[in-house]
Protein backbone atom coordinates (compact mmCIF):
# COMPACT_ATOMS: atom_id res chain seq x y z
CA UNK A 1 0.00 0.00 0.00
CA UNK A 2 1.11 3.05 -1.03
CA UNK A 3 2.47 5.83 2.05
CA UNK A 4 1.15 9.12 2.37
CA UNK A 5 3.30 11.95 2.59
CA UNK A 6 2.79 12.75 6.59
CA UNK A 7 2.07 16.62 7.42
CA UNK A 8 5.42 17.74 9.06
CA UNK A 9 5.53 16.31 13.05
CA UNK A 10 4.52 19.14 15.80
CA UNK A 11 7.43 19.60 17.92
CA UNK A 12 6.01 19.91 20.88
CA UNK A 13 4.03 16.61 20.88
CA UNK A 14 7.49 14.58 20.38
CA UNK A 15 9.06 16.23 22.56
CA UNK A 16 6.58 15.48 24.99
CA UNK A 17 6.43 11.86 23.40
CA UNK A 18 10.25 11.99 23.98
CA UNK A 19 9.97 12.77 27.70
CA UNK A 20 7.38 10.29 28.80
CA UNK A 21 9.21 6.90 27.08
CA UNK A 22 11.71 5.19 28.98
CA UNK A 23 13.48 4.19 26.07
CA UNK A 24 15.11 6.35 23.02
CA UNK A 25 13.98 8.17 20.71
CA UNK A 26 15.58 9.85 17.10
CA UNK A 27 14.92 12.29 14.78
CA UNK A 28 16.50 12.78 11.53
CA UNK A 29 19.63 13.92 11.88
CA UNK A 30 20.01 12.91 15.32
CA UNK A 31 23.44 10.22 16.74
CA UNK A 32 21.63 6.94 16.57
CA UNK A 33 18.86 7.90 13.74
CA UNK A 34 20.91 6.32 10.94
CA UNK A 35 21.69 3.10 13.01
CA UNK A 36 18.61 1.85 14.41
CA UNK A 37 16.81 2.66 10.28
CA UNK A 38 19.70 0.81 9.55
CA UNK A 39 18.43 -3.29 7.98
CA UNK A 40 20.51 -6.18 7.04
CA UNK A 41 19.96 -5.48 3.09
CA UNK A 42 21.82 -2.79 2.07
CA UNK A 43 19.08 -2.57 -0.93
CA UNK A 44 17.35 -0.61 1.88
CA UNK A 45 17.10 3.02 2.41
CA UNK A 46 14.55 4.55 3.96
CA UNK A 47 14.04 7.55 6.36
CA UNK A 48 11.22 7.50 9.23
CA UNK A 49 9.55 10.30 10.43
CA UNK A 50 10.59 9.19 13.84
CA UNK A 51 12.40 6.40 15.04
CA UNK A 52 11.18 5.02 18.80
CA UNK A 53 13.34 2.68 20.40
CA UNK A 54 10.88 1.17 22.91
CA UNK A 55 12.77 -0.12 26.61
CA UNK A 56 8.91 -2.10 27.42
CA UNK A 57 5.72 -2.44 26.36
CA UNK A 58 4.54 1.12 27.44
CA UNK A 59 7.00 2.59 25.62
CA UNK A 60 5.38 0.64 22.50
CA UNK A 61 1.90 1.79 23.25
CA UNK A 62 2.97 5.38 23.71
CA UNK A 63 4.13 5.03 20.55
CA UNK A 64 1.66 3.58 18.38
CA UNK A 65 -0.91 5.69 20.04
CA UNK A 66 1.36 8.91 18.98
CA UNK A 67 1.27 7.25 15.34
CA UNK A 68 -2.38 6.78 15.21
CA UNK A 69 -3.26 10.39 16.69
CA UNK A 70 -1.07 11.91 14.19
CA UNK A 71 -2.26 9.06 11.60
CA UNK A 72 0.73 7.98 10.64
CA UNK A 73 1.59 4.21 9.76
CA UNK A 74 3.92 2.14 12.08
CA UNK A 75 6.89 -0.46 11.00
CA UNK A 76 8.46 -2.57 13.69
CA UNK A 77 12.11 -4.01 13.66
CA UNK A 78 13.21 -6.91 15.44
CA UNK A 79 16.23 -8.28 14.18
CA UNK A 80 16.30 -6.38 10.69
CA UNK A 81 16.73 -9.06 8.71
CA UNK A 82 13.92 -9.30 6.11
CA UNK A 83 14.97 -8.81 2.98
CA UNK A 84 11.80 -6.82 1.77
CA UNK A 85 12.83 -4.72 4.36
CA UNK A 86 9.57 -4.03 5.72
CA UNK A 87 11.38 -3.52 9.39
CA UNK A 88 11.72 0.44 7.99
CA UNK A 89 9.25 2.83 6.29
CA UNK A 90 9.55 6.45 5.23
CA UNK A 91 7.55 9.09 6.93
CA UNK A 92 6.29 6.81 9.41
CA UNK A 93 7.20 5.77 13.01
CA UNK A 94 9.52 3.20 13.22
CA UNK A 95 9.81 1.18 16.42
CA UNK A 96 13.36 -0.21 16.86
CA UNK A 97 12.69 -3.61 19.24
CA UNK A 98 16.63 -4.49 19.74
CA UNK A 99 16.38 -2.70 23.09
CA UNK A 100 14.26 -5.20 24.34
CA UNK A 101 15.87 -8.41 24.17
CA UNK A 102 15.14 -10.38 28.02
CA UNK A 103 14.68 -14.24 27.87
CA UNK A 104 13.75 -16.21 30.57
CA UNK A 105 13.58 -20.42 30.67
CA UNK A 106 11.19 -22.29 32.83
CA UNK A 107 13.32 -25.74 32.32
CA UNK A 108 10.48 -27.62 34.59
CA UNK A 109 7.30 -26.50 31.98
CA UNK A 110 9.67 -26.91 29.30
CA UNK A 111 8.81 -22.66 27.70
CA UNK A 112 11.11 -19.69 27.51
CA UNK A 113 9.37 -16.27 27.09
CA UNK A 114 11.76 -14.06 25.11
CA UNK A 115 11.20 -10.39 24.34
CA UNK A 116 10.63 -9.32 20.72
CA UNK A 117 14.24 -7.98 19.92
CA UNK A 118 16.10 -10.73 20.69
CA UNK A 119 17.61 -12.71 18.19
CA UNK A 120 17.78 -16.57 17.20
CA UNK A 121 21.25 -16.94 19.05
CA UNK A 122 20.59 -15.43 22.34
CA UNK A 123 17.22 -17.48 22.43
CA UNK A 124 19.30 -20.63 21.65
CA UNK A 125 21.77 -19.75 24.03
CA UNK A 126 19.66 -19.25 27.05
CA UNK A 127 17.64 -22.77 26.38
CA UNK A 128 20.63 -24.74 25.78
CA UNK A 129 21.74 -24.42 29.20
CA UNK A 130 18.69 -26.76 29.92
CA UNK A 131 19.51 -28.81 27.36
CA UNK A 132 15.99 -27.35 25.65
CA UNK A 133 15.59 -25.85 22.50
CA UNK A 134 12.26 -24.59 20.24
CA UNK A 135 12.67 -24.29 16.76
CA UNK A 136 14.07 -21.36 14.81
CA UNK A 137 15.95 -20.16 11.13
CA UNK A 138 19.41 -21.54 10.44
CA UNK A 139 21.52 -18.20 10.73
CA UNK A 140 21.97 -16.96 14.23
CA UNK A 141 21.76 -13.23 13.53
CA UNK A 142 18.12 -13.28 12.25
CA UNK A 143 15.33 -11.68 14.85
CA UNK A 144 13.13 -14.46 16.44
CA UNK A 145 10.13 -11.70 15.85
CA UNK A 146 9.95 -11.45 11.78
CA UNK A 147 11.04 -15.20 11.30
CA UNK A 148 8.57 -16.26 13.73
CA UNK A 149 5.28 -14.43 12.87
CA UNK A 150 5.71 -15.32 9.29
CA UNK A 151 6.57 -19.36 10.22
CA UNK A 152 10.12 -20.02 11.04
CA UNK A 153 11.41 -23.02 8.84
CA UNK A 154 14.93 -24.39 10.69
CA UNK A 155 16.91 -27.64 11.50
CA UNK A 156 14.63 -29.22 13.56
CA UNK A 157 11.09 -28.57 12.02
CA UNK A 158 10.63 -32.32 10.76
CA UNK A 159 10.73 -33.22 14.83
CA UNK A 160 8.91 -30.14 16.11
CA UNK A 161 7.21 -28.22 13.92
CA UNK A 162 8.12 -24.16 12.97
CA UNK A 163 8.39 -21.51 14.84
CA UNK A 164 5.34 -20.51 14.90
CA UNK A 165 3.69 -23.98 15.94
CA UNK A 166 5.54 -23.66 19.47
CA UNK A 167 4.21 -20.35 20.11
CA UNK A 168 2.27 -20.99 23.30
CA UNK A 169 0.74 -17.15 23.52
CA UNK A 170 2.48 -13.70 22.96
CA UNK A 171 1.80 -10.26 24.72
CA UNK A 172 0.87 -7.97 21.51
CA UNK A 173 0.20 -3.91 21.68
CA UNK A 174 -2.59 -3.45 19.46
CA UNK A 175 -3.40 -0.33 17.41
CA UNK A 176 -5.76 1.18 19.69
CA UNK A 177 -2.59 0.86 22.04
CA UNK A 178 -4.30 -1.82 24.00
CA UNK A 179 -1.81 -4.59 25.66
CA UNK A 180 -3.22 -7.98 25.64
CA UNK A 181 -2.09 -11.62 25.63
CA UNK A 182 -3.07 -14.14 23.01
CA UNK A 183 -3.40 -17.84 23.76
CA UNK A 184 -5.34 -20.59 23.15
CA UNK A 185 -7.71 -19.16 25.71
CA UNK A 186 -7.52 -15.70 24.62
CA UNK A 187 -7.82 -13.65 21.74
CA UNK A 188 -7.35 -17.74 20.14
CA UNK A 189 -8.08 -15.46 16.44
CA UNK A 190 -4.92 -13.48 17.26
CA UNK A 191 -3.06 -16.14 18.65
CA UNK A 192 -4.07 -18.15 15.22
CA UNK A 193 -3.29 -14.47 12.80
CA UNK A 194 0.41 -14.14 14.48
CA UNK A 195 1.20 -17.82 13.58
CA UNK A 196 2.01 -17.24 9.77
CA UNK A 197 0.17 -13.87 9.38
CA UNK A 198 3.36 -11.73 10.20
CA UNK A 199 3.35 -8.34 11.53
CA UNK A 200 -0.26 -7.18 10.46
CA UNK A 201 -2.04 -7.42 13.85
CA UNK A 202 0.00 -5.48 16.30
CA UNK A 203 3.27 -5.11 18.43
CA UNK A 204 4.60 -8.40 19.82
CA UNK A 205 6.54 -7.27 22.70
CA UNK A 206 7.23 -10.62 24.19
CA UNK A 207 7.08 -14.74 22.81
CA UNK A 208 6.23 -17.70 25.07
CA UNK A 209 7.38 -20.71 23.24
CA UNK A 210 7.29 -24.46 24.24
CA UNK A 211 11.23 -25.99 24.58
CA UNK A 212 12.01 -30.06 23.45
CA UNK A 213 15.05 -31.99 24.68
CA UNK A 214 17.28 -31.16 21.97
CA UNK A 215 21.07 -31.09 23.00
CA UNK A 216 24.01 -32.47 20.94
CA UNK A 217 22.86 -33.42 17.49
CA UNK A 218 24.53 -34.68 14.27
CA UNK A 219 24.74 -32.40 11.85
CA UNK A 220 26.95 -30.54 9.06
CA UNK A 221 27.19 -31.30 5.34
CA UNK A 222 27.83 -33.31 2.09
CA UNK A 223 28.76 -31.49 -1.01
CA UNK A 224 28.88 -33.22 -4.39
CA UNK A 225 31.59 -33.05 -7.00
CA UNK A 226 30.80 -30.64 -10.40
CA UNK A 227 30.60 -33.83 -12.80
CA UNK A 228 27.67 -35.80 -10.49
CA UNK A 229 25.37 -32.24 -9.64
CA UNK A 230 22.94 -33.23 -12.32
CA UNK A 231 22.50 -36.81 -10.89
CA UNK A 232 22.42 -35.14 -7.36
CA UNK A 233 19.87 -32.57 -8.33
CA UNK A 234 17.57 -35.50 -9.82
CA UNK A 235 17.88 -37.46 -6.97
CA UNK A 236 17.65 -34.89 -4.14
CA UNK A 237 14.05 -34.32 -4.30
CA UNK A 238 12.44 -37.64 -3.47
CA UNK A 239 15.07 -38.40 -0.82
CA UNK A 240 13.72 -35.29 0.76
CA UNK A 241 10.40 -35.76 0.76
CA UNK A 242 10.81 -39.59 1.93
CA UNK A 243 13.90 -39.20 4.95
CA UNK A 244 11.96 -39.26 8.74
CA UNK A 245 11.51 -36.93 10.72
CA UNK A 246 15.03 -36.42 12.29
CA UNK A 247 16.31 -35.29 9.56
CA UNK A 248 15.94 -31.88 8.13
CA UNK A 249 18.30 -30.17 5.31
CA UNK A 250 19.13 -27.56 3.54
CA UNK A 251 20.44 -27.77 0.27
CA UNK A 252 22.33 -25.62 -1.92
CA UNK A 253 23.29 -24.98 -5.52
CA UNK A 254 26.16 -22.67 -6.54
CA UNK A 255 28.89 -22.63 -8.85
CA UNK A 256 32.60 -23.25 -8.41
CA UNK A 257 35.50 -21.31 -9.83
CA UNK A 258 35.73 -22.87 -13.30
CA UNK A 259 31.88 -21.72 -13.02
CA UNK A 260 30.25 -25.50 -13.01
CA UNK A 261 27.11 -26.06 -11.18
CA UNK A 262 27.83 -27.72 -7.44
CA UNK A 263 25.52 -28.92 -5.13
CA UNK A 264 26.03 -29.65 -1.26
CA UNK A 265 23.67 -30.12 1.17
CA UNK A 266 23.65 -29.03 4.93
CA UNK A 267 21.68 -31.24 7.40
CA UNK A 268 20.67 -31.44 10.86
CA UNK A 269 20.10 -35.16 12.68
CA UNK A 270 17.78 -34.99 15.68
CA UNK A 271 17.96 -38.40 16.42
CA UNK A 272 19.70 -41.30 18.05
CA UNK A 273 23.35 -40.76 16.36
CA UNK A 274 24.13 -43.98 15.49
CA UNK A 275 21.06 -44.04 13.40
CA UNK A 276 22.06 -41.22 10.69
CA UNK A 277 24.14 -43.85 8.82
CA UNK A 278 21.74 -45.83 7.37
CA UNK A 279 19.59 -42.61 7.11
CA UNK A 280 22.21 -40.99 4.71
CA UNK A 281 23.06 -44.33 3.12
CA UNK A 282 21.04 -43.47 -0.54
CA UNK A 283 22.75 -40.18 -0.92
CA UNK A 284 25.79 -41.11 0.27
CA UNK A 285 26.02 -43.55 -2.56
CA UNK A 286 25.90 -40.62 -4.61
CA UNK A 287 30.08 -40.19 -4.36
CA UNK A 288 30.37 -37.15 -2.21
CA UNK A 289 33.53 -35.72 -2.45
CA UNK A 290 33.71 -33.76 1.01
CA UNK A 291 31.67 -35.50 3.98
CA UNK A 292 31.51 -33.60 7.37
CA UNK A 293 28.62 -35.34 9.56
CA UNK A 294 29.61 -35.31 13.14
CA UNK A 295 28.26 -34.43 16.66
CA UNK A 296 27.57 -31.09 16.93
CA UNK A 297 26.57 -28.62 19.90
CA UNK A 298 23.26 -27.29 18.77
CA UNK A 299 24.66 -23.91 18.97
CA UNK A 300 27.23 -24.32 16.49
CA UNK A 301 25.03 -26.16 14.22
CA UNK A 302 22.87 -22.66 14.50
CA UNK A 303 25.52 -20.59 13.62
CA UNK A 304 27.14 -22.64 10.78
CA UNK A 305 25.64 -20.93 8.27
CA UNK A 306 26.36 -17.28 9.40
CA UNK A 307 29.55 -16.66 7.52
CA UNK A 308 27.41 -17.12 4.22
CA UNK A 309 25.94 -13.99 5.44
CA UNK A 310 27.79 -10.92 6.35
CA UNK A 311 26.62 -7.53 6.54
CA UNK A 312 26.69 -4.55 4.02
CA UNK A 313 25.47 -6.79 1.09
CA UNK A 314 22.92 -5.96 -1.16
CA UNK A 315 19.97 -8.65 -1.33
CA UNK A 316 17.62 -9.54 -3.82
CA UNK A 317 15.48 -13.07 -3.05
CA UNK A 318 12.45 -14.58 -5.15
CA UNK A 319 11.31 -17.72 -3.31
CA UNK A 320 8.63 -20.30 -4.51
CA UNK A 321 7.91 -23.82 -3.08
CA UNK A 322 8.14 -27.22 -4.85
CA UNK A 323 7.63 -31.18 -4.48
CA UNK A 324 9.68 -32.48 -7.01
CA UNK A 325 11.64 -31.80 -9.90
CA UNK A 326 11.59 -32.92 -13.07
CA UNK A 327 14.51 -33.25 -15.41
CA UNK A 328 13.45 -30.08 -17.46
CA UNK A 329 13.79 -27.86 -13.88
CA UNK A 330 16.53 -29.44 -13.21
CA UNK A 331 18.13 -28.52 -16.66
CA UNK A 332 16.92 -24.87 -15.89
CA UNK A 333 18.90 -24.69 -12.39
CA UNK A 334 21.73 -26.17 -14.11
CA UNK A 335 21.75 -23.18 -16.80
CA UNK A 336 20.99 -20.36 -14.46
CA UNK A 337 23.63 -21.70 -11.81
CA UNK A 338 26.36 -21.59 -14.95
CA UNK A 339 25.58 -18.06 -15.27
CA UNK A 340 24.83 -16.78 -11.43
CA UNK A 341 27.04 -13.44 -11.40
CA UNK A 342 28.16 -13.50 -7.93
CA UNK A 343 29.79 -16.15 -6.48
CA UNK A 344 28.36 -15.12 -3.12
CA UNK A 345 24.24 -16.26 -4.28
CA UNK A 346 22.78 -19.68 -4.29
CA UNK A 347 19.99 -21.44 -5.29
CA UNK A 348 18.52 -22.77 -1.40
CA UNK A 349 15.95 -25.42 -1.29
CA UNK A 350 14.82 -25.46 2.55
CA UNK A 351 13.01 -28.61 3.28
CA UNK A 352 9.50 -27.96 5.24
CA UNK A 353 8.38 -32.23 6.40
CA UNK A 354 7.58 -34.17 8.94
CA UNK A 355 5.82 -32.29 12.04
CA UNK A 356 6.05 -28.80 10.22
CA UNK A 357 4.03 -30.63 7.20
CA UNK A 358 1.44 -32.82 9.78
CA UNK A 359 -0.44 -29.28 10.85
CA UNK A 360 -3.97 -29.04 9.54
CA UNK A 361 -2.84 -25.84 6.55
CA UNK A 362 -5.95 -23.70 8.54
CA UNK A 363 -4.64 -24.67 12.40
CA UNK A 364 -2.38 -21.64 11.86
CA UNK A 365 -1.96 -18.86 9.53
CA UNK A 366 1.13 -20.45 7.82
CA UNK A 367 -0.69 -22.32 5.19
CA UNK A 368 2.21 -24.29 3.31
CA UNK A 369 1.70 -27.35 4.93
CA UNK A 370 3.00 -30.06 2.96
CA UNK A 371 6.11 -32.24 2.94
CA UNK A 372 8.24 -29.86 0.26
CA UNK A 373 11.26 -27.74 0.37
CA UNK A 374 10.79 -23.77 -0.56
CA UNK A 375 13.19 -22.87 -4.03
CA UNK A 376 15.01 -19.38 -2.55
CA UNK A 377 16.88 -17.59 -5.00
CA UNK A 378 19.34 -15.94 -3.00
CA UNK A 379 21.39 -13.17 -4.84
CA UNK A 380 23.52 -11.25 -2.95
CA UNK A 381 26.52 -9.10 -3.74
CA UNK A 382 28.80 -6.63 -2.53
CA UNK A 383 29.50 -3.64 -5.19
CA UNK A 384 26.06 -1.97 -5.53
CA UNK A 385 27.40 -1.69 -9.59
CA UNK A 386 26.25 -5.17 -9.63
CA UNK A 387 22.91 -4.70 -8.87
CA UNK A 388 21.39 -4.50 -12.38
CA UNK A 389 23.03 -8.05 -13.58
CA UNK A 390 21.73 -9.82 -10.37
CA UNK A 391 18.54 -8.68 -10.43
CA UNK A 392 18.29 -9.41 -13.94
CA UNK A 393 19.20 -12.88 -13.34
CA UNK A 394 17.00 -13.60 -10.00
CA UNK A 395 13.61 -12.72 -11.91
CA UNK A 396 15.29 -14.50 -15.40
CA UNK A 397 15.46 -18.05 -13.10
CA UNK A 398 12.43 -17.84 -11.20
CA UNK A 399 10.69 -16.83 -14.35
CA UNK A 400 11.88 -19.86 -15.73
CA UNK A 401 11.48 -21.48 -13.01
CA UNK A 402 7.34 -20.66 -12.68
CA UNK A 403 6.12 -23.52 -14.45
CA UNK A 404 7.47 -25.99 -12.07
CA UNK A 405 6.46 -24.81 -8.74
CA UNK A 406 3.51 -24.72 -6.71
CA UNK A 407 1.59 -21.20 -6.40
CA UNK A 408 2.53 -20.67 -2.56
CA UNK A 409 5.28 -18.56 -1.17
CA UNK A 410 6.69 -18.27 1.41
CA UNK A 411 5.70 -15.00 3.43
CA UNK A 412 9.11 -14.23 5.44
CA UNK A 413 10.98 -14.40 1.57
CA UNK A 414 8.89 -12.72 -0.48
CA UNK A 415 9.79 -9.16 -1.65
CA UNK A 416 7.57 -6.21 -2.89
CA UNK A 417 5.95 -8.48 -5.49
CA UNK A 418 2.16 -7.01 -5.87
CA UNK A 419 -0.85 -8.28 -3.99
CA UNK A 420 -1.56 -11.43 -5.76
CA UNK A 421 1.90 -12.76 -4.32
CA UNK A 422 0.70 -11.36 -0.91
CA UNK A 423 -2.00 -13.98 -1.24
CA UNK A 424 0.22 -16.73 -2.34
CA UNK A 425 2.05 -16.73 0.92
CA UNK A 426 -1.42 -16.58 3.43
CA UNK A 427 -3.30 -19.00 0.68
CA UNK A 428 -6.46 -20.44 1.84
CA UNK A 429 -6.41 -18.07 5.35
CA UNK A 430 -5.96 -15.04 3.58
CA UNK A 431 -9.86 -14.08 3.95
CA UNK A 432 -9.86 -15.24 7.60
CA UNK A 433 -6.22 -13.22 8.39
CA UNK A 434 -8.64 -9.86 6.87
CA UNK A 435 -11.45 -10.55 8.89
CA UNK A 436 -9.42 -10.91 12.26
CA UNK A 437 -6.98 -7.63 10.67
CA UNK A 438 -9.93 -6.08 10.70
CA UNK A 439 -10.59 -6.24 14.39
CA UNK A 440 -7.60 -5.90 15.83
CA UNK A 441 -6.05 -3.08 12.83
CA UNK A 442 -8.81 -1.77 11.18
CA UNK A 443 -7.43 1.48 10.25
CA UNK A 444 -4.15 -0.25 8.58
CA UNK A 445 -1.74 0.74 11.02
CA UNK A 446 0.57 -1.22 10.57
CA UNK A 447 1.16 -1.54 6.69
CA UNK A 448 4.64 -2.05 6.88
CA UNK A 449 4.53 -5.75 5.77
CA UNK A 450 3.40 -7.89 3.67
CA UNK A 451 0.35 -6.77 4.16
CA UNK A 452 -3.31 -7.79 4.82
CA UNK A 453 -6.45 -5.70 3.83
CA UNK A 454 -8.87 -5.38 6.87
CA UNK A 455 -12.48 -6.94 5.65
CA UNK A 456 -14.35 -3.53 5.19
C1 LIG B 1 20.42 -14.40 6.30
C2 LIG B 1 18.98 -14.81 6.50
C3 LIG B 1 18.68 -16.10 6.87
C4 LIG B 1 17.37 -16.51 7.07
N1 LIG B 1 17.11 -17.79 7.44
C5 LIG B 1 15.84 -18.19 7.66
C6 LIG B 1 15.55 -19.50 8.10
O1 LIG B 1 16.43 -20.33 8.28
N2 LIG B 1 14.27 -19.84 8.30
C7 LIG B 1 13.25 -18.96 8.11
O2 LIG B 1 12.11 -19.33 8.33
N3 LIG B 1 13.51 -17.70 7.71
C8 LIG B 1 14.76 -17.30 7.47
N4 LIG B 1 15.02 -16.03 7.05
C9 LIG B 1 13.89 -15.12 6.80
C10 LIG B 1 13.48 -14.46 8.11
O3 LIG B 1 12.62 -15.32 8.78
C11 LIG B 1 12.76 -13.14 7.84
O4 LIG B 1 13.65 -12.28 7.18
C12 LIG B 1 12.26 -12.49 9.12
O5 LIG B 1 11.39 -11.45 8.78
C13 LIG B 1 13.39 -11.98 9.97
O6 LIG B 1 12.94 -11.54 11.22
P1 LIG B 1 13.53 -10.18 11.84
O7 LIG B 1 12.86 -9.96 13.15
O8 LIG B 1 15.00 -10.22 11.79
O9 LIG B 1 12.96 -9.19 10.74
P2 LIG B 1 12.68 -7.64 10.70
O10 LIG B 1 13.22 -7.18 9.39
O11 LIG B 1 13.11 -6.94 11.91
O12 LIG B 1 11.10 -7.60 10.66
C14 LIG B 1 10.39 -8.12 9.56
C15 LIG B 1 8.92 -7.89 9.77
O13 LIG B 1 8.47 -8.67 10.87
C16 LIG B 1 7.48 -7.96 11.59
N5 LIG B 1 7.95 -7.77 12.97
C17 LIG B 1 9.21 -7.79 13.44
N6 LIG B 1 9.19 -7.63 14.77
C18 LIG B 1 7.90 -7.51 15.15
C19 LIG B 1 7.24 -7.36 16.37
N7 LIG B 1 7.89 -7.28 17.54
N8 LIG B 1 5.89 -7.27 16.38
C20 LIG B 1 5.19 -7.33 15.23
N9 LIG B 1 5.77 -7.48 14.04
C21 LIG B 1 7.11 -7.58 13.99
C22 LIG B 1 7.26 -6.65 10.90
O14 LIG B 1 6.17 -6.76 10.01
C23 LIG B 1 8.54 -6.45 10.14
O15 LIG B 1 8.35 -5.69 8.98
C24 LIG B 1 16.33 -15.59 6.86
C25 LIG B 1 16.63 -14.27 6.48
C26 LIG B 1 17.93 -13.89 6.30
C27 LIG B 1 18.25 -12.50 5.86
Amino acid sequence: MPIQTPSPLNPAAVNKLNSALHGQLFRSGENGYDVARKVFNAMVDRRPALIVRPADADDIRLAVSFARENDLPVSVKGGGHNVAGSAVLDGGVMLDCSGMRSIRVDADKRTAQAAAGALLAELDRATQVYGLATPLGVVSVTGIAGLTLGGGIGWINGCYGLACDNVLSADIVTSDGGFLTASPDNHADLHWAIRGGGGNFGVVTSFTYSLHPVGQVMAGGLSFPAERTKEVLQFYPEFAASCPDELSMSASLGRDDLGRPVFGVGLCWCGEPDEVNSALRPLRSLGPNTDAVMPMDYCTLQSSHDAGFPPERYHYWKSSFFTGLTDEAVDVLLHFAAEMPSPASGIGMQQLHGAAARVDPSATAFPHRKSQSELLILSQWADPAETESNVAWTRALFNAMEPFASHGVYVNDLGEEGDDRVRAAYGANYDRLAAVKAIYDPANTFQSNQNIRPTA
